[in-house]
């Protein structure tokens, strides 16, 4: 409860929800699966309230939108540094927890001071391998 007053977003019963699904949510899940999870105990939950409370969610950097899965966005509330791995079949996101060593030679870097990058792997997840 503490850790969202300091969000300083204004609190409602269908945020907390929201807040709660979120919390520890490993399934980088979108709107639409956020606002399904939620709907089952807040019939009165609204798409929009969902899509608000992340847009805010998102500004205080509290999640990350991932674009990795070009049907929709979908949504990380682990904001540590990592990587993202999608099933290009059953749209699955799994997290990529290792530290690329990459170098850019300053010439291809287009004056750009580098502060981070964002790898995105694509492939077949194991259960979807076995129906490939
Ligand atoms: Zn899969
Ligand atoms: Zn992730």
């Amino acid at each position: 409860m503490k850790e969202f007053r300091r969000l300083q977003i204004k609190l409602t019963p269908q945020r907390l929800a929201i807040l709660n699904f979120l919390r520890g949510n490993k399934s980088h899940p979108s709107a639409e699966d956020i606002y399904k999870a939620v709907l089952k105990h807040y019939p009165t939950m609204s798409f929009a309230t969902v899509y608000n409370t992340l847009e805010a969610l998102k500004n205080k950097q509290r999640v990350k939108e991932l674009k990795i899965d070009s049907g929709k966005k979908r949504y990380d509330p682990d904001t540590t540094k990592h990587h993202h791995i999608l099933c290009i079949k059953c749209k699955k996101i799994l997290d990529l927890h290792t530290d690329f060593k990459l170098d850019v030679p300053e010439e291809l870097t287009h004056g750009f001071e580098l502060l981070g990058n964002s790898i995105e792997f694509y492939g077949l997840c194991r259960k979807c391998r076995k129906r490939h």
